[in-house]
Parts: C-alpha cells; structure tokens; sequence
C-alpha cells in the first residue's frame, strides 16, 4: 500500500472500507511512504500490523517521528515563517490550525529506510526508489522499469504544482525539486500514478510545464524584488496566486503559509544562484538584487 491519507475520522473511514472492499489481508500488508506529509503519512500506523513494513526515505521518516513525538517541531517551522515576516498575530492561529499538525500520525513508528536505489519486490512487480528531494527532503519515487511505470507521490502532479516550501534539513529545495525533475526525465515512462488527482502519460511534457512554471516564479520575484530590499511575506502578497479570492488580505492563513512559503523557497533558489542576497536583520529575514 502506498501512501495512507489524514489521520482524521474521514479519511480513515473511507481508507479502511477501501481495504475491506478488496479484501486487504493486513497481516499480509506493507505500507511505503513517499514523504512526510500528514495526507501521506497520517494513518500508517494504524494500517500497519506487527508483521508489516513500513517503507519510508530516511530524512522524511525522522521529521514522521518528530511530529509526532513531543519535540519542537511545529514551534521551530512556527519560528522560520516569523523569520520571513508572517505577522507574530497571525502565526498562532495558522500554526494551530495547520492541516499537517492536525492529521499527522499521534506514535512514533519503526520505519525501513529506503535509499539510493534500493528495490522492493512485490510479486512480480520490481520498484527501484528514486530519491527525489524538493517537495520534501526525503521523498521518493519508485520506478517499475519493466512496466515503464512511475509512483510519483507529490513530486509530478498533474493538475496541480507541487508545494515547494521550506523544512528542516534541507537547504535550497527548489534546487533540490529541478534536479529531481531532471533525475526522472532521464527515465523510460509511460504511465505515472501521482499522489493526487490525474494520472499522468506524457511525463516529459509534464515536467516541461513544472520547469516553466518555477522559471515564471522566478522571473516574478526579481521584478518584485527590484523596487529594493523585501522579506518573503511582503514578496509573496505581491505575487500572482490562482486562488479566489486574489486579494492577499483575504487569503485564508493556510494558503498564506503556502504562498510565503513558495517565496521563500524562490529567494533562497534566487541567493543560491548568486543573483539574490539574504540579509538577517534581528532575526527577521530579508532578501535583495546583488
Ligand atoms: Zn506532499
């Protein structure tokens, strides 16, 4: 099984008649993850019997355990979007009605680490992980390479862009998330079953679109940039969003979350290239053309 849904009462409602209507002999059952998310993550644990694996890439596994453990780290992401400029009234209400925070897995779990090019055999099906970093620092794909078949989790989606925001252990992401396209479009594909929504056939295409996409961004944030020195917050309420409605005082905080931290990941590509620098002014964060 792959990937598990929210730990919310819905969606383990709808997981488990799923399973019941095929028949899913749990004993019998391993769970992979392609990344920490909690719409991914969140119900392994209780899918997971003692015989089972659960499957998982290294970084993304240890930040699975830390949320839910009692560490630090919604206060330490809490405390990075304050560094970008999310107002000290808002961030409370965001960070306690986070979506991630809410529907993530409640136990630590023993996770098998998957890496490099580890395989998984299941019947006659043989998956190749792919790491993949960018929409999570430790997400990964699996390749099927006699079918052509790619489990793409949510790093290639179709009718929507992946997420690129910032998490612990990982420095650029979106440097990060444009390797990993490249890294998958050196592969034979002909079918990709994606994390969410529609399927996906022609992927090079796809990844054609994504590269486009984050490159427009980019673009976007150096003339938004160019009226002088700004923090991600202020950056991301003057980019272009497809939500309704556009005005950014009306955006829901969550979507806010999202946005600054799409800026932020954009800045931080932006200083890695050299073009942008990032100045830190009693502890908040800001960004300028070189
Ligand atoms: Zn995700």
């Amino acid at each position: 099984m792959i990937d598990t849904g929210w730990n919310r009462e819905e969606s383990r409602k709808a997981l488990f008649d799923g399973l019941a209507a095929l028949d899913v002999v749990f004993e019998k059952t391993d769970i992979l993850l392609t990344h920490l998310h909690a719409d991914h993550s969140g119900l392994a644990g209780e899918v997971a019997t003692e015989k089972s694996k659960v499957y998982c890439g290294r970084i993304d596994s240890e930040i699975v355990n830390a949320m839910a453990g009692a560490t630090n780290y919604w206060k330490e992401i809490g405390a990075v979007f304050g560094m970008h400029g999310f107002p000290a009234k808002d961030l409370h209400t965001a960070m306690h009605n986070h979506p991630g925070r809410r529907f993530s897995a409640r136990k630590e779990q023993t996770f098998t680490i998957l890496g490099g090019e580890d395989v998984v055999e299941v019947g006659d099906y043989r998956f190749t992980c792919i790491e993949t970093p960018g929409h999570t620092p430790g997400h990964i794909c699996l390749y099927e390479p006699d079918n052509k078949v790619l489990i793409s989790g949510d790093h290639i989606l179709d009718d929507i862009t992946p997420n690129i925001t910032f998490e612990k252990n990982i420095e650029n992401p979106l440097g990060h998330y444009l390797q990993s396209l490249d890294k998958i479009n050196r592969l034979e594909i002909e079918l990709v079953l994606t994390g969410h929504q529609s399927l996906i056939h022609d992927i090079s295409k796809r990844i054609g679109e994504l590269k486009e996409h984050h490159h427009a961004r980019l673009e976007e944030v150096l003339v938004i940039l160019g009226n002088g020195r700004m923090n991600a917050y202020n950056v991301a309420a003057k980019m272009t969003w497809d939500i309704i409605p556009s005005s950014w005082d009306l955006f829901p905080l969550a979507q806010k979350m999202f946005a600054v931290g799409e800026a932020a990941t954009h800045l931080e590509y932006l200083q890695y290239s050299g073009v942008v620098k990032r100045i830190e002014i009693d502890g908040q964060i800001y960004f300028e053309i070189n």
